[in-house]
């Protein structure tokens, strides 16, 4: 039972095997260009998130923060 691993390139969505020379992408050319997709911000999972206001933007109609003394 020798099971492949596969998985389809991020780029381009062809299956790539792990042997394959630019796994887990087809080719280099599309390792590149994830590559650029990361630095240009395309993916933002790159970073953990635990600044607690990053994570109050990310809830989106979350409400009044913790902290709020508008005195109403
Ligand atoms: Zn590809």
């Amino acid at each position: 039972m020798n099971k492949e691993v596969a998985l389809r390139c991020p780029t381009c969505k062809t299956l790539v095997t792990a042997d394959d020379e630019f796994f887990p992408f087809c080719s280099d050319r599309c390792r590149l260009i994830d590559l650029g997709k990361w630095a240009s911000g395309g993916y933002r999972i790159s970073s953990p998130v635990l600044d607690p206001d990053v994570l109050e933007g990310l809830n989106p109609g979350g409400g009044r923060p913790k902290d709020d003394d508008d005195g109403s």
